[in-house]
């Protein structure tokens, strides 16, 4: 059995400053090194000061994903030796004596199945290194403290996940999540990053570090399975080791020995003191939050009787559900949540992809109308919806250029149906023998029509006249 556990970087990015000095959050475009202080610089005699929002959105992320949060938090000092980190240490949550980070016993739902959140710890992002050329032939290392300390959060699964599948719906979830919460962007470059740990059968377990795209950890997860079944067959034990993933040629490549955990040397950070959280906290921030992903599944199902598939499918996507919210009345609602999931989801499924639709909520209300109403049929609707995709037109003005209009006026439709009689008359017969074969002859009046014929007036006309 394959057992996937992740650690998840998630950046703070809606923040104003970093986690513990002015400078800003936004690291991003800024020429290197000027984003620094003496705080987040590391200098001798500077004294770290809380970033109270980012302690409340923290929280926040842990009340979302049904972490509890205690009432007290404090902080940690996690040392190694590294040019990204200009104090030699990363201040950090640690729940040695007791859970003091933010979150933790967590969990979510995704396809029916728990995924556990073990903790959630507040922490401060390092710098970053910038390596002239490849990061193996180069000579030089660059190192540009801008994104130093930037306040993020280190989300930690239990290794509940089967497959790699399921680590990608969990991802997205995770990131409409903390998206909605107005807390993070975790499209932006390197907001959200991922460690994968997997181990196949009884095997070591292997971590993979640092994936910066959702696509990637994927693919990486599904290149371990592999190679690491593949070693098991051979009757080669599994090295316990850290690898990466390297991008340009779709492996994961073996890297330098991981420090254990008593190298880092974990001890409290007195410069911060222990930051109580009260009750009455927590409640204000819960009134701060939107909807869950959870309680809108739920008010989907119960309020407008989607099926709770499509509801699941709906509500875990930040952009389709706002557009649903915008575009459904209580007569239309099931018919948007349909148009939605099957036909625009398969059109336009990565967000760049969203980002060119010309799509806006009233026309996704004015075809749900239209075919509620019986003047598009399906067939027609989906034709119309591509069209006002591409250009942005209206509805009204796409059914009428491609001549989408539903044919339900029985006299045209007597004509059409006079010329499939004319040309089947084979079939006619063996329609008036064998009532089943009738769709047979709908299939060619819609075919005449171009899918314009209503079926349900199709249908009545032809039995009338076999029978
Ligand atoms: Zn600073
Ligand atoms: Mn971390």
């Amino acid at each position: 059995m394959t057992k996937i556990g992740l650690e998840i970087h998630c950046q703070l990015t809606r923040l104003e400053s970093k986690l513990f000095c002015p400078c800003k959050a936004d690291y991003r475009n800024l020429p290197p090194n000027t984003n620094i202080c003496p705080v987040c610089a590391g200098l001798p005699g500077s004294l770290p000061i809380l970033n109270k929002k980012a302690v409340e959105k923290a929280a926040m992320i842990s009340l979302a994903l049904d972490c509890k949060v205690p009432d007290k938090i404090s902080f940690f000092r996690k040392n190694y030796f590294y040019p990204d980190l200009p104090k030699n240490f990363q201040i950090t949550q640690y729940n040695a004596y007791g859970p003091t980070s933010i979150g933790s016993d967590g969990a979510v739902q995704i396809e029916g199945k728990e995924i556990r959140i073990r903790r959630i710890q507040l922490e401060e992002d390092p710098g970053r290194l910038v390596y002239e050329g490849s990061s193996e032939k180069t000579q030089i290392t660059l190192v540009d403290y801008n994104r130093a300390g930037t306040p993020l959060v280190e989300i930690v699964t239990e290794p509940d996940f089967e497959n790699p599948r399921q680590v990608r719906i969990f991802l997205n979830v995770l990131a409409d999540l903390v998206e909605n919460l107005g807390v993070s962007d975790p499209y932006l470059e390197g907001a959200m990053r991922v460690d994968g740990n997997i181990s196949v059968g009884s095997g070591n377990r292997v971590e993979i570090k640092n994936v910066g795209s959702f696509r990637d950890i994927e693919k990486a997860l599904h290149f371990e399975i592999t190679r690491q079944q593949s070693l098991v067959e051979r009757n080669i034990e599994v090295a316990a080791e850290t690898r990466h993933w390297d991008e340009a040629r779709k492996i994961t490549v073996s890297a330098r020995s991981k420090e254990e955990e008593q190298d880092y040397r974990y001890l409290p950070e007195a410069d911060i003191p222990v930051i109580s959280i009260t009750g009455g906290q927590i409640e204000k921030l819960r009134t701060q939050m939107p909807e869950s992903i959870m309680a809108k599944r739920e008010r989907y199902v119960k309020k407008y009787g989607i099926p709770a598939q499509v509801a699941e499918v709906l509500s875990s996507d930040k952009f389709y559900s706002d557009l649903f919210e915008k575009s459904h009345s209580a007569g239309n609602a099931k018919a948007i949540a349909n148009i939605i999931t099957t036909d625009l989801m398969g059109f336009a499924d990565t967000r760049e992809k969203k980002m060119e639709l010309k799509v806006t909520p009233r026309h996704i209300a004015d075809l749900a109308d239209a075919i509620v109403g019986n003047k598009l049929t399906r067939n027609s609707g989906k034709a119309a919806l591509y069209e006002m995709i591409k250009t942005g037109r209206p509805l009204a003005e796409v059914v009428s250029s491609l001549d989408l209009g539903n044919l339900s006026d029985a006299s045209s439709l007597e004509k059409i149906i006079d010329e499939v009689f004319k040309e089947e008359e084979k079939a006619v017969a063996e329609a008036r023998q064998n009532p089943s074969t009738i769709n047979y002859l709908v299939g060619k009046v819609m075919r005449k029509t171009k899918g314009k014929a209503d079926p349900a007036i199709t249908l009545e006309i032809l039995k009338k006249r076999l029978s």
